[in-house]
Order: structure tokens, then sequence, then C-alpha cells
């Protein structure tokens, strides 16, 4: 299998394709719009291979299957300068619907995606179901996870990160990044755009609206606000992030106004009716770097810059936002929609140290503010928080509580981590955390750890239950394996506390 390239990737590499080869997105749903997302390119790893500076598209909005019946239409530009991605903020539509969309320009037709715009406040929101995922290396095996995911019956998919990788083409890899290491505005355009000729990937946008926040590997691997972690000087780094942001708004079907003056403001809540307020927090690119000198491998004995009260995960003013969003919130389910693992987890059992060892690029490493936001949720009485998490390539359903080092404290919420769409989990780590956990262990809250596959988290909430089933991908370098349920996890409203489904 070893120097692989899929067909849609040669014949991309060729200069050959259709002019919607990337397929078609929605995303960020409210109860009245939602925007929808494509772009032009019949040569997508070659730059683009569309050389109007301008070119018309039109849109338009059906509320039926059949395309029978349009309720919207417009006509919007293409331009070179934004790479011919295309963001349209459809307005004016119906709330807690399915609506059927597709795009026209140079005399071809995109294909017909679906999308949905959530309930309002007023409306009954006694059902969502979505998929909650991240990490998807692409040289790291194929999207099963997302074959089984478009095949369900989903109201949304919330991807919390490193959604690419930036990593150079390892000729070794079951299928191949094209190019080296992404630095520059059209290499990061170019990764974007082979991740998205993923037929399965883009199916999965073609069917749900995704709502997304991003990670590290976006930019580089474990960077934290400008300071690359791989030795990028700072000025040299600056601009590589605003090109490798700009990449990701182009390809993403976000709102227009995450774009201001400052570049791109990713945090924000979305709401599916009364029943679930997300708040989408971007941990990137507001933190103070990792403390302690993580220097590449940010998994590091105690150290008192964890406890640094001037460390910040999300900086100032997006915690301040956090805590207004979440004290306005009048959803049942309150939910923390987030790029890294929330919970304390000593790993210090696990790899024989005699102090605890933390994984500073998570939580871990901004103690004093996750203790702040941990104080707030009980001080405030927020309804059933649920952090949810990715980035850590395995699997993890736990009890958060105010003090994690007494096991007697009131417990605040549940926090789910998904496992990675594809990207690797180090396998000599399994048995080490699958032989410490457990209620004497340094983590008794960690109650369910699977660390062996790759796949997603299907959550279904309803008013009274919140429940998590891990479904997980057999075999990682078959894109049409089998995906099956590892496990089920729920948490009651009203009953704080993660139990066996
Ligand atoms: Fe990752
Ligand atoms: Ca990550």
């Amino acid at each position: 299998m070893a120097g692989y390239l899929p067909a849609i990737v040669r014949q991309a590499s060729a200069g050959a394709l259709p002019l919607f080869s990337l397929g078609v997105a929605s995303g960020d749903p409210g109860p009245s719009s939602v925007v929808l997302w494509t772009r032009l390119a019949t040569d997508p790893l070659g730059g683009g291979g569309v050389a109007e500076p301008r070119v018309d598209v039109e849109w338009e909005v059906y509320e039926d299957e059949t395309l029978a019946r349009r309720v919207k239409r417009g006509r919007t530009a293409a331009r070179i300068e934004d790479a011919h991605t295309v963001h349209v903020t459809v307005k004016g539509l119906a709330p807690d619907r399915w609506y059927w969309y597709r795009f026209r320009a140079l005399g071809e037709e995109s294909r017909v995606g679906r999308t949905r715009t959530m309930p309002d406040r007023r409306g009954a929101a006694d059902r969502l179901r979505f998929a909650l995922c991240s990490c998807q290396d692409y040289q790291n095996g194929f999207y099963a996870a997302y074959r089984d995911m478009a095949e369900q019956d989903l109201d949304l998919v919330l991807h919390v990160g490193d959604y690419i990788y930036e990593y150079a083409a390892r000729p070794s890899a079951v299928r191949q990044h094209v190019g080296g290491e992404t630095e520059t505005l059209d290499d990061y355009r170019a990764r974007h755009a082979l991740y998205k000729l993923d037929p399965y990937l883009q199916e999965v946008h073609a069917r749900f609206p995704f709502v997304i926040t991003w990670d590290d590997h976006e930019v580089q691997d474990n960077y934290a606000g400008y300071t690359s972690e791989h030795g990028v000087p700072r000025d040299e780094f600056v601009t590589r992030r605003a090109q490798a942001y700009r990449a990701y708004y182009e390809h993403m079907p976000l709102r227009r106004t995450v774009r201001d003056r400052k570049g791109l403001t990713l945090y924000r809540t979305v709401d599916f009716g009364s029943l679930a307020r997300f708040a989408v927090l971007d941990g990137r690119q507001y933190r103070t770097d990792q403390p302690c000198d993580a220097g590449g491998l940010p998994v590091i004995p105690e150290c008192p810059g964890v406890y640094d009260e001037d460390g910040t995960f999300l900086g100032r003013q997006q915690e301040r936002w956090l805590y207004r969003s979440l004290k306005r919130s009048r959803a049942t389910w309150n939910v923390l929609a987030q790029q890294v693992m929330f919970l304390r987890g000593d790993l210090g059992e696990a790899l024989g140290s005699a102090v605890p060892v933390f994984n500073v690029d998570a939580w871990d490493g901004y103690q004093a503010q996750r203790q702040r936001i941990l104080d707030f949720l009980v001080d405030q009485q927020i309804a059933n928080p649920i952090v949810l998490s990715g980035d850590i390539h395995s699997a993890w359903a736990s009890d958060l509580r105010q003090d994690f080092l007494r096991p007697e404290s009131p417990v605040v919420g549940s926090e789910f981590v998904c496992t990675s769409i594809s990207s690797d989990f180090p396998a000599p780590f399994v048995p080490l955390i699958e032989n410490n956990l457990g209620p004497t262990s340094p983590n008794p809250h960690i109650l369910f750890f699977e660390g062996r596959h790759r796949g997603y988290t299907l959550i279904e909430v309803t008013p009274s239950l919140w429940r998590a089933d891990f479904r997980i991908v057999d075999d990682l370098l078959d894109p049409e394996s089998p995906v099956t349920v590892a496990a089920s996890w729920v948490v009651e409203a009203g009953a704080p506390g993660t139990k066996p489904a």
C-alpha cells in the first residue's frame, strides 16, 4: 500500500477535475439562517485552476429533497483572492427543518447538499443527535468513521480540531500528503483541498451542517498563541499563523462575521432551541505558552507553571465571554465544545513517576483557569454542564469534580472525549493507562478509556438524558471497515454523574 494515491488525488494532480471537485458544505446553523460553502477548483492541489479573478456563482435553497420547491436563491462572487471559495449566509429560513441546496457557476452544477436550521427558543426541541469528532491525519488511515457517520441520522457534526495536519508527505504512509510541511498560504490551501477530496468527508459535509473549531495542526503541532513549539522564529510564525488561519476560514463553512479586524474570532455560541447551548471555544489563539518549557513533548512532571495564575488557555476576554454566555443560557444542557482534555489527568503512576505527570498542552497546563471555570459552574449553578473534547486520539468518559483531588467534592458535570477519526494513538500508552484507572488510581474521576481504536462519538440529547455512544473503526486501513459501538455512557439531567448506559 506504500505510495498509494487515491484515484481522485491522481486526477487532481493531473488538473482534470470538475469545478465543484471539493463538494459542498454547510455550517453554523441558527434558527433562521445557515452558512453554505463551496470552492471552485478544477486543479485543487495545484493552485485551484480557475483563472478568472471573479466568478459569478448562483445558489439555490429548496425545502424538499426533489428540488421542487425553491425557497431562496441568490448570487455571489467567488474571488481569486479567496481561492474562489464561497460563503453564503442564507437568512429568513424557518426554524427546525431540513433544506437542500446547490451551486452553479461557469456552466457547471454542484452536487446537492442538505442542511438544517436549529429549533428556536419557543419550539419544542426534544431530541438532538450529533457526532463529535476530531483529528483526521490523512496519512495515518482512511475515513471509515466518516463513512459510518454519513449513514447516521444526525442534526449536526461538531468537529473540535486537527481538521488537517501540517506534516510533510511520508512515503511509507497508507495514503500520502502532497508536498512538504505546510508553511505558506498556498501550502495550507492545497492541504485543505487534499483533505476535502476525501469522498467520505465530502459526503458528511454534504449531509449535515458542521459546527467547527480548530486545534493546533491547522497551523502547527502544539503551537500556543504566537509561539511555535518547533522553533519557528516569532515573526515568521506570526505570518505563517495568519496564512493558516486565512486558508482555514476559506475552507470552512463559517459565518463571515467570524472574520474581523483582529483576524478570526472563532469562539461563539450555537443553540439547539432550549435543549442545548454550545459554547464553542478557541483554546489555541489566545493561550499562553505551555508552562515549564515543555518543548516538543508536552507530557512532563508537575511544575509550578501549571498552577500559574497568569497562565491562560482561553485568554481573559474569551473567559469573560464564556461566563456571560453560560449565565444567560436557559438551555437544559450547557456544553463547552473545545479542543483538548479538560479534566485532571495525572499520568504519574502510569509512567512510573513519584510525582504527578501532566499533559501541559491540555487544560492540565492551565489549572488556575480551569479551577475558575469549575468554580463558576458550581457557584452560578449552570444547568447540566458537559465538556466535549478531542486532540488525544483516544476515547474517554469522566466525571468533572470541583476538586479533582477530593473524590468527595461535588461532581460538576461530565466530560466526553472522542477518539480520532484517523490520527495515531501511541500503542505503548494504551496498557499503561488501562492499568492505571479505577477508584484507587490518581484519576478516580475517569470512568472509561479506549485507546486502541479510531472513530467518533455519537451523542443523543433529550431533556432528560445525555447519551454518548463511542463508535470505533475495526480496521483503519480499510475505508470499508465495519464501525461498531465500544461503549455507551449517559448522564441524567439534574443528576450529575456519568454512568454506563
Ligand atoms: Fe490530533
Ligand atoms: Ca491536537
